[in-house]
C-alpha cells in the first residue's frame, strides 16, 4: 500500500530526521521472514492471475497463502479497507479494492500490492501483472516503473539522504521516458515510507525530487520503495468507494514496490521471493 503526503508534523518530523525506527539486525531478519513470505504471496496472485479470474479470487487466494504462513493480512481493515490486496487495473493506480465484479480480460495490466505482518514486523510489496496479450506500450510502461525502483533501491546507503532515493527514481523513469518516446507520468501525491512494527511509518518516500535532501539515511533503516507510472498525465482522482485512485486522463498506471533495509553495506530487498 502507497502511503499519501502528510501533514506539517510530519514534515518537520522528516526533516529532523526524527521517528524513524531503527531495527537491530535480528529485527530486520524478522523483517525479512515478513517480507518473504509476501513475496511468496505475489507468487501465487501472479501464477493465478489470467482472463476470466476475478480480482477477488486473487484476493481470497492471497488472504489464504498469508494465514497459511503464520501471518496476518496488513491491508485487510487498514482504515477500513476490505481486502487483504490493493488489485489495481489499467487506469486504477492503487489502492483497488478487490471484487467479484472485476473479471480480468485479455490485454488488462493489473497492479496486485500485498502486506502481511508476521510476529509484529511487516512486509510490503507490489507488482504490475500483464493479463494475457498486453500491448507493447504497456509492457515498457511497467517494465519503465520496475526499472525506477531497482535504480531508487540502488541509491540506498547508509549516510546518504533520503532523497537520493526520491531522485534515482526520477531519472530512470525520466530515461525510460526518452528510450520509449512517452513521457511518463510520475504519480506525485503516494509515494514510499518507512516501515517496522508498522506498515506506515515515517519517513515519508516521494518519487521525485533534488537529491541530498530528508533525513540522513542509517543502517537500521527500513523503507518500502514504490513507484507509480502512468502512460499519461500523473494527476489522480479517489473514487467515491474512498479508496481506488486513478489517472485522471485514463491512462494506464502501473505500480512496483519492495520493502528494503539499510544495512552497513547497503541496501538489502526484504521482500524477494526465498529462492
Ligand atoms: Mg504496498
Ligand atoms: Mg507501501
Amino acid at each position: 500500500m502507497s502511503r499519501g503526503r502528510g501533514g506539517v508534523r510530519g514534515l518537520v518530523n522528516r526533516l529532523r530526521g526524527r521517528d524513524i525506527e531503527l531495527k537491530t539486525p535480528g529485527e530486520l531478519e524478522a523483517m525479512r521472514a515478513a517480507g518473504a513470505l509476501v513475496a511468496r504471496t505475489l507468487v501465487a496472485v501472479v501464477e493465478l492471475a489470467k482472463p476470466g479470474v476475478t480480482t477477488a479470487e486473487l484476493d481470497a487466494l492471497a488472504e489464504q497463502t498469508i494465514r497459511d504462513g503464520g501471518a496476518v493480512p496488513s491491508f485487510l481493515g487498514y482504515h477500513g479497507f476490505p481486502g487483504s490486496i490493493c488489485a489495481s487495473v489499467n487506469e486504477q493506480i492503487v489502492h483497488g479494492i478487490p471484487s467479484a465484479s472485476a473479471v480480468l480480460a485479455d490485454g488488462d495490466l493489473i497492479s496486485v500490492d500485498c502486506g502481511a505482518v508476521l510476529e509484529g514486523w511487516h512486509g510490503d510489496a507490489a507488482v504490475t501483472i500483464p493479463i494475457g496479450a498486453v500491448s507493447e506500450a504497456d509492457l515498457k510502461l511497467s517494465a519503465a516503473c520496475e526499472a525506477a525502483l531497482h535504480a531508487g533501491i540502488a541509491a540506498v546507503r547508509p549516510g546518504g539522504r533520503l532523497t537520493d532515493i526520491s531522485h534515482a527514481v526520477q531519472e530512470a523513469c525520466e530515461e525510460a521516458g526518452r528510450r520509449d518516446g512517452v513521457p511518463y507520468g510520475i504519480v506525485a501525491e503516494y509515494g514510499g515510507h518507512g516501515i517496522g512494527t508498522s506498515m506506515h511509518m515515517d519517513p515519508f518516500l516521494p518519487n521525485h525530487g533534488e537529491p541530498g535532501q530528508g533525513p540522513r539515511l542509517r543502517a537500521g533503516m527500513a523503507l518500502a520503495v514504490e513507484p507509480m507510472l502512468t502512460g499519461g498525465d500523473p494527476e489522480t482522482l479517489e473514487l467515491a468507494d474512498g479508496w481506488t485512485v486513478v489517472t485522471a486522463d485514463g491512462s494506464r498506471a502501473v505500480h512496483w514496490e519492495h520493502s528494503v533495509a539499510i544495512t552497513e553495506d547497503g541496501p538489502r530487498i526484504l521482500t524477494l521471493p526465498v529462492s
